[in-house]
């Protein structure tokens, strides 16, 4: 009230007074360590961790509940990527895409966390095992992640990493995409990004071209969408996952699973099977998404019509 109105006047009529050092809490994206208060673990994946926190500035208990995401490993200085990752999604803005709310840096900035609204329901591989889903619901899922993804390709952004864990749940009606750890942008003109990659990569969900060449692309997020669609339309459930269903393809149990074995697989035209209640035009869908001609394969715009005909 009075106060703010005498500060904001003294700031116009003195403008040598910067509003960072008379209202410190001005700018809503900076978080101040000291008052974030750590709940709980959410989850973590190859590169990085995620951490419930409560943000209480008032220390009574009256704060806001945000997801945490930091580095595993810190060593001194901030990779590159982490810093790509947090700029990435702090310019997307999407209904289907996790909400960025700040930073939180540490030590001079040796430390960057990255801070986004909680999504209490977790990721879908915490959901859908958990919960009666039906098919009406799946679809719905399926069509929120095609339209968060059409609008991140609108960006000239891929995804490279969809896959149900990284598919948070809001509510049961509604999805979002997190987790752009692996997202890369595609200049204008160009249709793939090649990358040199570890031996950390989520292969499961990989289309061909990015097993055998390293080629990364528009086609290559609607291959692994297809994969997460499979996760969907089997609830995530233990044992019926990705890895473990192609292992099962392979002839000899003890025959080791490597990539060599994943192409040599896909080259003869294996793929996941049919999902227990998958209706034969899902299945369709799904097969598309999997074809080897990248160029043959559907847009999300055009996913989002199909998935919309299948729910009528
Ligand atoms: P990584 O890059 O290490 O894979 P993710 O961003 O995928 O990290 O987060 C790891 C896990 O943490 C997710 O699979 C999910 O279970 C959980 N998680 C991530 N972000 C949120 C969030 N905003 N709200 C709730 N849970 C989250
Ligand atoms: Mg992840």
């Amino acid at each position: 009230g009075i106060v703010l109105r005498e500060l904001t006047e003294m700031i116009i009529k003195n403008p040598d007074i910067s509003p960072s050092e008379t209202l410190p809490d001005s700018d809503p994206s900076v978080f101040h360590k000291r008052y974030l208060k750590k709940m709980r673990c959410l989850g973590e994946g190859h590169f990085g961790k995620v951490t419930l926190y409560l943000y209480d500035p008032a220390n009574d208990g009256t704060g806001e509940l945000v997801a945490v995401k930091s580095l595993k490993q810190e060593n001194g200085q901030v990779p590159e990527g982490w810093m790509k990752e947090i700029d990435i999604l702090k310019s997307l803005y999407h209904i289907n895409i996790v909400k960025y709310k700040g930073c939180c840096t540490e030590l001079g900035g040796q430390v960057v966390q990255l801070i986004m609204e909680y999504l209490p329901l977790g990721s879908l591989m915490e959901y859908l095992p958990k919960r009666k889903v039906g098919m009406p619901q799946c679809l719905m899922f399926a069509q929120q992640i095609c339209q968060g993804m059409e609008y991140l390709h609108s960006k000239r952004y891929i995804h490279r990493d969809l896959a149900a864990r990284n598919v948070l749940v809001e509510n049961e009606g509604l999805v979002k995409i997190g987790d752009f750890g692996l997202t890369k942008y595609i200049p204008e003109g160009e249709i793939y990004y090649r990358v040199r990659e570890d031996g950390d990569s989520p292969v499961f969900w990989y289309a061909l071209e990015c097993l055998k060449e390293n080629k990364f692309s528009f086609a290559s997020d609607i291959w692994s969408f297809g994969v997460t669609l499979y996760e969907i339309l089997t609830r995530c459930a233990h044992r019926q996952g990705p890895p473990d269903k192609f292992r099962e393809m392979v002839q000899g149990p003890k025959e080791p699973m490597t990539v060599m074995v994943l192409i040599k697989l896909l080259e003869k035209q294996h793929r996941l099977p049919r999902p227990k209640d998958c209706p034969q035009e899902l299945k369709i869908l799904m097969e598309q998404c999997w074809v080897v001609d990248s160029a043959q394969r559907p847009s999300f715009k055009s996913l989002i019509e199909r998935l919309e005909a299948i729910r009528q």
